[in-house]
Formats: C-alpha cells, sequence, structure tokens
C-alpha cells in the first residue's frame, strides 16, 4: 500500500516551498523498514531519502556511507543494525535514531520484570507498603533456570493454578505454552536443559514463568489485549507522550479454560491469529481503542472506564522509571514503544510486555490509517523542522503525559467523568477522539505566531 502523505498544518502542496530547516536543507533520512514507515517518509514534504540505506543486520561495506559521516539526519534503524554500530559510531549534533542503546532492560520479558520489582522494592522501603502496591500490575513472574528454586515454591503454595512459560526474547507467541501440573514443566525442562552436558549445544534459552490471568475480561466470548503507543524522547529528564489512538487484537476462538494448550483461544497476538484456521482477514480481529473505550464506557460506565485507563498511565510511568537510571541515555534517541496490556474481568489492566518494534505493518485500511498518522505525529512531535515552540502539550494524537513530573490537561476534552466535574486531570486520552489534522492546523499556526513575536 503506498499513499502520498499530506501532513496538515504546516505543508504546503508544493514541498519545494517548504522545507526543513536543518542547516536550510532538506531532511536526509533512512530507513531498515519496508513497511507504513516507509511511506510516510518519503511523503513527507522536505525530507529526502539517502541511497544505499542498511538493510537488516548487515554490516557497513565499502560503497556504503560510514554511519558517523553524518549524512542522514534521521535513522528508523532496526535493534541489530544499533547493536552492531552504536559503540563506534559518532552522532552529530543534528541526528536522530530510533532506539536507545540498552532497550532491552526494558523489552525483554525477564529483565522488565527484574527491573520492575527492584524500584518496586526500593519504593516500599522508601515511602512504605501502600505506595509499593501501585506495582501491582505485573503478573507473578520467575525467569528460569536462574530462579526455578524459588518458583517452585511459588507453585506449591497455589496449587491447581495456571502458568503461561515464555522465551524471554522472542516474540509473536513464539514458544509460549500454558500448564498446571509441575509435570509439564519438568518434562520441558528435560527437554530443553539437559542437552546442556551435550557440548554441541548452547546455554539453553532464558524463560519467564508466569502467572496466567485466568479471568481475563471477554468481549463476546473473546479474549484480547491492548496495544498502547508510548513515545519517549528522553529518560533524563523522562519526557514521555501518550498516543490516543491504539487498538485491541482478539482471539478468534470463545474463551475457555478447558483446552490450555490451543493458543489460538489464549494467545492473543495477530501473528498466532491469522493461522487460525476459521480467521477472516477480511474481518481481521481487531477494534480501535476508540471503539473499545465506547464499548467499555457504556457497559461498564464512564467513571469505571477512567479509572482503568488511569491505572494504564501509571503502568507506564512506572515501568519507565524502573528503567530510568540504567538505560543509556541519549539526547539523539527517542523510542516508540508497544506496550501489551491485558484487562482481568474487574476491568484492572495488566501490563504482558513492551516491544521496542511495535509491527508497523498495516493489516487492513484502518490499520494503515492509525500507523500512517501514528508515525506522522512522531515526526511532528520530534520536529526536525522546528517549527513548533517545544512547550506543546499535545501534538496530534500525542498527548503529553510526563515531563521530568505528571502534566496536568488545560482541559477536559471529550473524555470528562460522568459528572462532568473540573477536576484536575492528567493530560492523558488514550482511547479518545483523535482530531489529529484539525488539532496540527491550530498548533502551527500558533506557533508561527509565537515564533513571529
Ligand atoms: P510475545 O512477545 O511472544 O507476543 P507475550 O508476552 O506478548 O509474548 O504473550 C503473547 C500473548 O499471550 C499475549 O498477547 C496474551 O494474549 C497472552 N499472555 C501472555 N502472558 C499472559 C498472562 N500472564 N496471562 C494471560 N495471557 C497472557
Amino acid at each position: 500500500m503506498s499513499k502520498v502523505a499530506r501532513i496538515p498544518g504546516y505543508q504546503s502542496k508544493n514541498p519545494k516551498q517548504n522545507r526543513g530547516i536543518i542547516g536550510d536543507r532538506e531532511i536526509r533520512f533512512k530507513c531498515s523498514l519496508q513497511n507504513v514507515i516507509l511511506d510516510v517518509l518519503r511523503g513527507r514534504p522536505g525530507w529526502t531519502e539517502v541511497p544505499g540505506q542498511q538493510t537488516s543486520g548487515l554490516t557497513q561495506t565499502g560503497n556504503q556511507s560510514r554511519p558517523s559521516d553524518g549524512d542522514w539526519d534521521f535513522y528508523w534503524c532496526d535493534r541489530e543494525w544499533l547493536h552492531q554500530n552504536y559503540d563506534t559510531m559518532f552522532l552529530h549534533e543534528h541526528q536522530k535514531i530510533l532506539h536507545f542503546r540498552n532497550h532491552y532492560e526494558l523489552t525483554r520479558k525477564n529483565l522488565m520484570v527484574k527491573n520492575l520489582k527492584r524500584l518496586r522494592k526500593q519504593t516500599e522501603r522508601e515511602q512504605g507498603k501502600t505506595e509499593a502496591q501501585s506495582f501491582d500490575f505485573y503478573p507473578t513472574t520467575y525467569e528460569l533456570p536462574s530462579e526455578y528454586h524459588i518458583f517452585v515454591e511459588e507453585f506449591k503454595k497455589n496449587l491447581g493454578i495456571i502458568w503461561i512459560m515464555k522465551p524471554a526474547a522472542k516474540s509473536q507467541g513464539k514458544g509460549i505454552f500454558l500448564f498446571r501440573r509441575l509435570k509439564d514443566i519438568t518434562d520441558w525442562k528435560k527437554g530443553e536443559y539437559q542437552p546442556l552436558s551435550d557440548q554441541t549445544r548452547d546455554v539453553p534459552e532464558t524463560y519467564v514463568v508466569q502467572r496466567y490471568i485466568e479471568n481475563p475480561l471477554l468481549i463476546g466470548g473473546r479474549k484480547f489485549d491492548v496495544r498502547v503507543y508510548v513515545l519517549v524522547c528522553s529518560y533524563n529528564p523522562l519526557k514521555v507522550w501518550l498516543y490516543r489512538g491504539g487498538f485491541a487484537r482478539f482471539s478468534n476462538t470463545r474463551f475457555s479454560l478447558d483446552s490450555i494448550e490451543d493458543t489460538y483461544v489464549h494467545l492473543t497476538n495477530v501473528a498466532v491469529q491469522k493461522n487460525a484456521p476459521d480467521y477472516d482477514p477480511e474481518k481481521g480481529c481487531k477494534w480501535s481503542t476508540q471503539q473499545l473505550r465506547k464499548y467499555l464506557a457504556a457497559k461498564h460506565g464512564v467513571d469505571k472506564v477512567q479509572k482503568m485507563f488511569k491505572a494504564i498511565d501509571n503502568i507506564i510511568i512506572k515501568s519507565l522509571q524502573s528503567v530510568q537510571k540504567i538505560i543509556i541515555n541519549d539526547k539523539h534517541c527517542f523510542e516508540m514503544y508497544g506496550y501489551d496490556v491485558l484487562l482481568d474481568d474487574d476491568l484492572k489492566p495488566w501490563l504482558i510486555e513492551i516491544n521496542a518494534s511495535p509491527s508497523l505493518t498495516a493489516s487492513g485500511k484502518e490499520d494503515y490509517d492509525l500507523k500512517f498518522g501514528l508515525i506522522s505525529d512522531l515526526l511532528n512531535v520530534l520536529d526536525l523542522e522546528n517549527r513548533l515552540t517545544g512547550k506543546e502539550k499535545r501534538i496530534g494524537g500525542w498527548d503529553l503525559l510526563w515531563d521530568d513530573g505528571p502534566i496536568v490537561a488545560d482541559d477536559n476534552m471529550d473524555c470528562t467523568p460522568a459528572n462532568g466535574a473540573a477536576v484536575s486531570t492528567p493530560n492523558s486520552y488514550l482511547g479518545c477522539f483523535n482530531d489529529r489534522k484539525k488539532q496540527l492546523r491550530e498548533i502551527y499556526l500558533t506557533a508561527q505566531s509565537v515564533k513571529k513575536s
């Protein structure tokens, strides 16, 4: 699918009249992905593609430009490329690149939980038990094999419950299985770990074992999780934006605890669901977050749903704070995370995982439009064109959630509590109306007049 962008608010019909102002020249980009992101970059006025871009995981060769040459301003690179090149490259003042050096501290399942556990303990020590309860948003998790014995103790205390095993560094549901009996995991353990004595094999893969959420909120009898997009422009100070749009991913098969081996019932990943025998690619298995919010508000009441979305804000901030001192902060880097959040039948959100490379491949027209707007607005936030004032609290579909502290909303907009009370609300509008084009037009006009005066 390809589409020429009209990024509203500042572009003219003739891109030449509207060049980016990095050194009063065009903005040069590189991109290692071939999906919506490339359409956005290629269609953006004043931006031009640097030829000879890197492809996934390749190292530099003779006639390709060195990353240190500074021949690009913006690079949407893949993680492998960053790992191979970051330590040896020099980033110039004007360059912006996707990913922080050690993003895996948050995006590997075992490290995410380790960091959350650490901040939770510190919070309990310094601020007490009640404050530490604000970390009760991730299911009990242990790393295997290192925490196997602690896990077994916990297992014995809660006989009969369901656990889920997940490879720490894989994605798209690969290698995941559910179990109730310790025997299932000891059988697996034998298979996975015995080969240690076999010198030809590598060290066994790290897994996490996690308490399975047995009471997910169901819609139409189906389980779903919610994809939330979060943009971090800086870890020090922590600056976080939350995108209004997103989607819920449904499983294709009705939920039941009778068939715990059926991945089509229990894993909501699109990569899993699209292989289900009765999967309909036209219908897909997604709802927009806006649709979800409306549905939940009608069914459970606005206040309860507000509380649930506030709890998602808490998940975002606490998880980022848990790695704030660990991530190597670099003013050239930014990260767009895809959070996976599961709701239980009491509308409590649970953090399942955080992705550093959420899929930017579109599964249909609506998904394409969402991702196109998401990335266009991400570029608007980064503002390489230097058209904004830097004081904006909202840019298109992104709302500033945290800037070294919580951001309070200027108005209650369209997500006011049922009683309409004028309270100071956080600047958070996940699943709310996203009139991004109109909003962009307004802020670019305002910024223009501020800059003139
Ligand atoms: P992956 O990175 O392979 O996608 P996830 O941790 O996101 O792994 O898990 C895949 C899917 O499995 C999730 O989208 C969710 O539907 C389900 N799942 C994962 N962990 C749990 C859990 N603790 N309780 C209930 N469902 C879970």
